[in-house]
């Protein structure tokens, strides 16, 4: 059985005494749980304190980007090297923001895919189609190129362990969510993608998570669905109370 995976995405949002005290906030609110993780992904200056205070509470922590080199002449970058040595576990990757504004391109992506398996850190790989796309009904073809694409050269056992966030870029930070089945649509899609390029026993392994204005009122019936198995959540993760009610919402 998949688990249950709630992902913060802070952004680039709060400052480390903010950061500090979320942290405490969940401290002892989060039950060990096989069947749900809780994970925050946090800007990077936050990212040591974070992994210190988390060892008191089953939260991982998790960065919102890295670039796919381990170390040289990268001004402004950081390195899977540098997150593994912090302790952190997860990366997010591909983000549609990192995209847009960053010109993250689905080689770039592919290519932290692989420097995250090098360190051992697990890729939240983000997917998604915008507006346009979905009204030219280009949804399915462009996340299964992104999906491919993000994972190419990876062995079984790595794109097992991958995360993927399908995240509509019309349902982020816009209060617009997709409807609980156009989410599991794509995510079943993307599932049936995986299995092309593996197996369907690797496919069924596969978290799969949905993002794009989750909140507690909405959780429920996504998490309901076949294909979705967790969350990354924007807004809604900023407040400690609203990210323990996902999370909690995750263990039912
Ligand atoms: P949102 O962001 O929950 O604020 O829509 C989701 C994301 O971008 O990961």
């Amino acid at each position: 059985m998949r688990k249950t995976v709630i992902a913060g995405n802070w952004k680039m949002n709060k400052v480390l005494s903010e950061a500090d005290q979320f942290m405490e906030e969940i401290t002892g609110k989060i039950t060990n749980n096989d069947n749900t993780e809780a994970i925050v992904c946090a800007p990077f200056p936050f990212l040591p304190s974070l992994v210190e205070k988390a060892k008191r509470s089953n939260v991982k922590v998790g960065a919102q980007n890295m670039h796919y080199e381990e170390d040289g002449a990268f001004t402004g970058e950081v390195s899977p090297v540098m997150l593994n040595d912090l302790g952190v576990t997860h990366v997010v990757l591909g983000h549609s923001e990192r995209r847009e504004y960053f010109a993250e391109t689905d080689e770039t992506v592919n290519k932290k895919t692989h420097a995250a398996f090098q360190h051992d850190l697990i890729p939240i790989v983000c997917v998604g189609e915008t507006l346009e796309q979905r009204e030219n009904n280009e949804t399915m073809d462009h996340v299964k190129n992104q999906v491919q694409k993000a994972l190419a050269g990876l062995t079984n056992d790595q794109v097992e362990q991958t995360m993927i966030a399908y995240e509509p870029i019309w349902a982020i930070g816009t209060g617009k969510t997709a409807t609980s089945d156009q989410a599991n649509e794509v995510c079943s899609h993307i599932r049936k993608v995986i299995g092309e390029l593996t197996s369907t026993d690797v496919a069924e392994n596969v978290v799969i998570q949905y993002g794009g204005s989750v909140k507690p009122a909405n959780i429920d019936e996504l998490l309901a669905k076949s294909d979705i198995d967790g969350a990354l959540v924007g807004g809604a993760s900023l407040e400690a109370n609203s990210f323990l009610q996902l999370v909690e919402a995750g263990t039912k």
